[in-house]
């Protein structure tokens, strides 16, 4: 057995465990327990450095998840979108490949609660319908292997997965979903990296949500992974309590930068069953970033996305840079609030439908709000001319 099993197998999960180690009361944790297992492994409990923490938030049981039990199971419908078992087909050339549902660390705002930690196995047998699928699929050319995390596969049925999808002609490019870099890094190992670059070109996406899961095992894992050609992207989730700030986020940002793990996507919150106390406000993401772009590296400022409810994939949310359009100009603010004038290029035999409608909405936006509120809200009192640099 390899350290990182052994690490799994000696995890705080039972009832036992959550009433010894977090003093929760027996009635409450066998509710949880019932409703949402709890795994916290020894290297992520080791995190945590006092009570509420935002590592504890994130991995120990809280009553709060029984409280609003009636919120969807399935918010992103998943399961609606998936025409064969293990797979959810929801953009045209992509799919999302289900491998396993064991995780390192069972996160208690997870939108998978439905299938993590499920005990029946998954075999290349039970596997067999999704792989056909993506035969048939000539118009898939990315597959992004999640789960649970496909890192709680062993590496020998890791690779059978990624040599049969390899005999996929159409498929170009493989993604791993896993959050084991930032919650179990030992999980990294130099027999699973040279294993993984056989099967090139793999790329990783991984998902770390606050400074303090950055530590000198996360640096080595990421590091180990990048150096092995895989590129390793980061996507976090805006939970109230854990990263909802500024300062956290730029931090966060910024180390992982450091680390060569560029910020790609920061979430809000989906409406999940048991984890509606980490929603945030839109305008709290909205206001962080707003405080990222242009006060940090470009390539450290993530998009910040909504994952529309009922299935309508990501929809980027961005803070208000046009303050006025029409056919001859756009007027925009730029990070400092500072007023800037770019004159636009005329050509109406490009008009389209979509571009009609993007004129509309800017303009209805901007006569919807008086001069003198925007003003205000720009907080800037004379308009400046812009340069390149
Ligand atoms: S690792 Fe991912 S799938 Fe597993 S519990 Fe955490 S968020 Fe859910």
């Amino acid at each position: 057995m390899e350290l990182w099993q052994k690490m799994i197998r000696n995890s705080v999960s039972t009832v036992d465990h959550l009433v010894e180690r977090f003093n929760i009361q027996r009635e409450t944790a066998e509710k949880l327990d019932e409703f949402f297992q709890a795994r916290i492994n020894p290297y992520y409990l080791s995190l945590i450095r006092f009570e509420g923490d935002p590592i504890w938030l994130q991995c120990v049981p809280d009553v709060k998840e029984l409280e609003d039990i009636d919120a969807p199971e399935d918010p992103l419908k998943e399961d609606d979108m998936s025409p064969v078992p293990n797979i959810t087909h929801r953009y045209p050339d992509r799919a999302l490949f289900l491998v396993t549902s064991q995780c390192g660390l069972f996160c208690r705002f997870c939108t998978r609660k439905r299938k993590v930690g499920d005990q029946s196995k998954i075999s290349m047998r039970t596997l067999e319908s999704a792989f056909q699928y993506l035969e048939q699929h000539t118009e898939i050319s990315d597959v992004i292997l999640s789960g649970g995390d496909p890192l709680m596969l062993t590496d020998t049925m890791l690779e059978k997965i990624l040599i049969r999808l390899r005999e996929i002609k159409h498929i170009q490019i493989i993604r791993l979903g896993t959050k084991m870099p930032c919650v179990l890094p030992h999980r990294i190992t130099p027999q699973l990296c040279d294993m993984l670059k056989k099967y090139h070109p793999i790329y990783c996406n991984t998902h770390f949500n606050h400074p303090w899961e950055i530590t000198e095992e996360s640096k080595k894992a990421c590091a180990m992974l990048v150096d092995s050609g895989i590129p390793v992207g980061n996507q976090c989730v805006l939970m109230k309590g854990v990263n909802d700030n500024a300062d956290t986020m730029k931090e966060l940002m910024k180390g992982l930068l450091a680390m060569r793990v560029r910020p790609y996507y920061i979430y809000q919150a989906d409406l999940t069953k048991g984890a509606n106390h980490f929603r945030t406000p839109l305008k709290v993401g909205m206001e962080i970033m707003d405080k990222l772009r242009g006060h940090i590296s470009g390539l450290a400022v993530p998009h910040f996305v909504i994952d529309a409810p009922g299935g309508g994939g990501k929809i980027p949310m961005l803070p208000e840079y046009v303050i006025s359009q029409d056919e001859n100009k756009v007027v925009l603010r730029n990070f400092k609030y500072n007023i800037y004038e770019y004159p636009d290029v005329r050509d109406d035999s490009q008009i389209t439908d979509e571009s009609l409608f993007m004129r509309k909405n800017v303009r209805r936006k901007t006569t919807l709000r008086s001069k003198k509120d925007r003003v205000k809200k720009i907080k800037i009192p004379v308009l400046q001319n812009g340069n390149n640099c």
